[in-house]
């Protein structure tokens, strides 16, 4: 067993300081269920304590600093987390249980180059040209820095997401107080490891702790500007509320609960790969996970037929071996809601076809699954389960595949499976959704915008609107006499 690493201090102001909060959390493989870690529970003085050096550091300079120096920073950043690649796989691998080689193909390329294209995209916001709207009058648009921006990050992805949010923040002149999730800080504190010699002192501060009060502290701090989270739709409701006393910008990325709609002309085998690697990459804990499936009725026992064994084939496994394609979920509280659903689904009348128990192993290992529900209200279709399950439910027509895509709460992403263009145009559109797939599913580039509609949350990750959303406009009037 590898020695428990200790990651008690806080990274704030440029100092790795001891947390002025409240004991310290246990940081669990869930592969195992053994400690691997101990790491701050934070309180209410470490964000104040960051949220005064995140000032002091856009007050000293970097709300000063040209898109190009900001830029050059981003792509050092970039090169190191490249460099250091394998050891932050290592971490989120052991951390949250993901398959090392998921890690290193599916989440550091990304992740790197999502830092590029915010590197980049410090250097082109655009805005309206200035011009005369008034005679006698010169009016310029100014695309300003917000200041210190709180950023608080969940467990699924816990790098991933946080770069989500500090990358875009810092391209716009932003400094940022970043707060994992509890149970996954490691990959953010090697980070800030990582940015000590790129960012000047309180660019970048990492504090670790609960979401009350750790989080939650951030949201109500006066000196924050903007909070960014990532995380369920009842934290972001709690958020958005919280916020509104001091009136803060917030930006939400939610849950989700994909469809995807199967078309009679569609291509199955396309299809069933789709299924088995959007529903099940990251053991279904992935916002975007294709977890409901509308399938034409005449199609329906084909695809079964198929999906099925192929569900079946995923190999379960030591996520530090390379063939392994499933590991456990992150925790026994997200196993023990992940088992919740299907056995709940199961006593009210769903049929389970495969999976639908937990793995005889140590640590918190869930068999992937998949559901015939009851109906389109049943709990399992409505709720986003955010494990290895997946529903499957048959349509009789276009209106219907769409009015049951459409109901649910969520708004993230959809997938549409048509060799029929007109089809593949007329069904993205009619879908409410912030990200719409046609023949594909899952796949993230770092031009696009990744956000929700509903309940899934606003504001947008990734792309040049996501730089845009850590940016306030101002108007700026001449006279010309
Ligand atoms: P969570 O809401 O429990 O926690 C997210 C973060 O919020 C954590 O850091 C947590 O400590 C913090 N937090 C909790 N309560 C808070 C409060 N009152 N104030 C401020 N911060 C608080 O979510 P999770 O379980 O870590 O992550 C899973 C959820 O994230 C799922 O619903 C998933 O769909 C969603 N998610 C969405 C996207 C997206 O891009 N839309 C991406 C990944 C995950």
């Amino acid at each position: 067993m590898a020695a428990v690493l200790d990651r008690s201090k806080m990274f704030i102001g440029g100092d790795w300081v001891d947390s002025a909060g409240d004991g310290e959390e246990a940081i669990h493989n869930p592969a195992t269920g053994e400690v691997i870690a101990h790491a701050a529970k934070g309180g209410q003085a470490d964000v104040d304590r960051a949220v005064a050096a995140a000032r002091k550091a856009y007050d000293d300079g970097w709300a000063d600093t040209t898109p190009r120096q900001r830029s050059e920073a981003l792509l050092k950043l970039a090169d190191r987390l490249e460099e250091h690649g394998g050891e932050i796989a290592k971490l989120e691998s052991d951390n949250v249980g993901k398959p090392i080689s998921m890690v290193l193909s599916e989440e550091i390329p990304p992740m790197v180059d999502a830092v590029r294209f915010f590197a980049g995209g410090a250097r082109f916001l655009e805005g309206k040209a200035a011009g005369e709207y008034a005679s006698g009058f010169t009016s310029i648009i100014r695309r300003e820095p917000i200041g210190v921006v709180g950023s608080i990050a969940p467990w699924n992805y816990p790098l991933m997401m946080a770069i989500w949010k500090i990358g875009p923040a810092l391209a716009a002149g932003n400094t940022v107080v970043l707060k994992p999730s509890e149970w996954t800080p490691l990959s953010a504190l090697l980070l800030a490891e990582l940015a000590t010699d790129i960012l000047p002192p309180g660019v970048l501060n990492v504090i670790t702790g609960d979401g009350e009060p750790v989080g939650a502290g951030i949201v109500r701090h006066p000196g924050v500007g903007m909070v960014s989270l990532t995380g369920d739709v009842g934290t972001g409701k709690e958020v958005a509320r919280a916020a509104a006393s001091t009136l803060k910008k917030v930006h939400l990325e939610l849950g989700g609960k994909a469809p995807v709609v199967v078309f009679d002309d569609a291509d199955i085998a396309a299809v069933v790969e789709g299924i088995k690697i959007g529903g099940y990459f990251n053991s279904g804990q992935d916002c975007t996970a294709a977890a409901r499936v509308l399938v034409s009725s005449r199609l329906q026992d084909q695809l079964l037929s198929e999906l099925v064994p192929a569900v079946e084939s995923l190999k379960l496994g030591d996520p530090g071996e390379e063939s392994t394609e499933m590991g456990p979920v992150v925790s026994s509280e997200q196993l023990e809601r992940v088992s919740g659903f299907v056995d709940r689904a199961r006593a009210a009348g769903s049929k389970v076809v495969t999976g639908g128990a937990r793995v005889d192993r140590p640590g918190f290992w869930y068999q992937p699954t998949v559901v015939l529900p009851t109906g389109q209200d049943a709990e399992i279709v409505q709720r986003e389960v955010f494990g290895p399950v997946v529903t499957v439910q048959p349509f009789s027509d276009e209106d219907e595949a769409v009015a049951w895509a459409n109901d649910v709460d969520y708004g993230l992403a959809a997938s549409v499976w048509t060799r029929d263009v007109g089809r593949a145009l007329r069904v993205s559109r009619r879908l409410h959704f912030g990200t719409v797939w046609v023949n594909t599913h899952i796949l993230l580039v770092s031009e696009m915008p990744h956000g929700g509609f509903k309940q899934s949350g606003y504001g947008k990750d990734l792309s040049m609107y996501s730089i845009e959303e850590y940016t306030q406009i101002k108007h700026v009037m001449f006279s010309l006499d």
